[in-house]
């Protein structure tokens, strides 16, 4: 999922996805419009629309700690973390590799809820302290709802499905238990899509019942959770078997490149119709300077096959469509699909020493999984 790059915080970048500000908008409006007044009605409507405001930053500041604490405790253990992307009811630390032992896991997966506790109970004993002093009664409506978001927080990410923490937990013991780390993502994600599905129906329940809002959340949280545990676990399957893969071991050698004055129709029949590849580097004194994609070639009508060459049609290079010999195949793959590229040339010191085709990389995904490798 894409996101905005925010800043960096402990070394991790931190980005929100675009249903962030949709999400943010809603829950100052839901809280500003209902929750506060209902505590608070002698209030004014301005401060209700302050506190709806804070409310939802100091909600987002919640989930951030959340997701940081997991980010430190991964980094602490030596697995590096890409980036945090926060969304909806929290975040997600995407973790470049999978934890080598469930121990490890366990630790990471604790930290999170454990963070959002310790938050709910900070806030709570604040809420005791200047509940006393009228004057302050903004600021005690503020960490009172903060107390009780941070418990919801911990309580919600504690479900047993992954790859929620509660999921991760789940896992992790059972990982322990059988030694499959694949055995022990399957049983854990098929609870986190059933229960997925169970809050769905919880929620269209409410919203029969009358509680629209209520019942709104609580869909979109279960279609959140079920989505989640599918993709979580057919990324746990596809990392754990490209694990340690490098882009060199996959890739083809003797690269056939072509030159950039060569014209679109005699690229098309000494190339295309030649050595039937897809994608071709184009070099220019040994040098990579881009790819001719027969997509691009196919946009260029037949008429003008003689006047164009190839400088005029190619992709220039750029980092997100060259592969280095020493990356991951994880990575590689991740790249083809950002990119929509099927085909991507492997580069060394500027020049092309290699291609990684998309099949390559599926068909030793087919093979290891299919050997059931874990
Ligand atoms: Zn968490």
């Amino acid at each position: 999922m894409k996101g905005l790059r925010l800043f960096r915080i402990l070394g991790i970048p931190v980005s929100v996805n675009y249903t962030w500000f949709i999400i943010f908008g809603l829950i100052a409006w839901s809280l500003a419009s209902s929750y506060f007044p209902h505590y608070y009605p002698d209030l004014s409507r301005s401060a209700h629309w302050a506190m709806g405001f804070f409310a939802a930053v100091f909600l987002f500041l919640s989930v951030l700690a959340h997701e940081l604490t997991h980010s430190y405790i991964a980094k602490r253990e030596g697995i590096e973390v890409g980036e945090i992307i926060l969304f909806i009811f929290g975040g997600v630390s995407q973790l470049l590799k999978e934890p080598e032992d469930p121990r490890k896991e366990l630790k990471m997966a604790i930290g999170g809820p454990a963070c959002s506790l310790v938050l709910a109970l900070v806030f709570w004993i604040l809420s005791k302290v200047t509940s006393q002093n009228p004057d302050l009664v903004l600021f005690t409506g503020l960490v009172e709802y903060l107390a009780v978001i941070n418990l919801s927080l911990a309580i919600f990410n504690l479900i047993p499905g992954f790859p929620l923490d509660g999921g991760r937990v789940l896992r992790a013991l059972y990982w322990k238990k059988t030694g499959s780390l694949r055995r022990a993502t399957q049983v854990a994600s098929a609870i986190g899509k059933s229960t997925g599905v169970g809050i769905i129906l919880l929620g269209l329940f409410l919203v029969l019942g009358g509680n629209l809002l209520g019942g709104f959340w609580l869909v979109i949280i279960g279609i959140f959770l079920r989505s989640a545990a599918e993709g979580g676990f057919q990324q746990t399957v596809m990392k754990s078997a490209l694990q340690g893969v490098k882009v060199k071991e996959l890739m083809s050698h003797g690269v056939i490149s072509v030159e950039p004055s060569l014209r679109i129709d005699r690229l098309v029949e000494d190339f295309y119709l030649t050595y039937t590849h897809l994608t071709y580097p184009v070099t220019e004194s040994e040098k990579i300077i881009g790819i001719i994609t027969l997509d691009r070639v196919k946009e260029i009508p037949r008429d003008q096959w003689t006047e164009k060459t190839v400088r005029e049609v190619m992709i220039p290079t750029r980092e997100e469509i060259l592969l280095d010999p020493e990356g991951e195949a994880v990575d590689a793959l991740q790249k083809m699909i950002r990119t929509r590229e099927g085909r991507l040339p492997v580069v060394k010191d500027g020049k092309a020493v290699g291609m990684v085709t998309r099949r390559d990389i599926l068909n030793l995904l087919e093979i290891k999984t299919d050997l059931g490798k874990d």
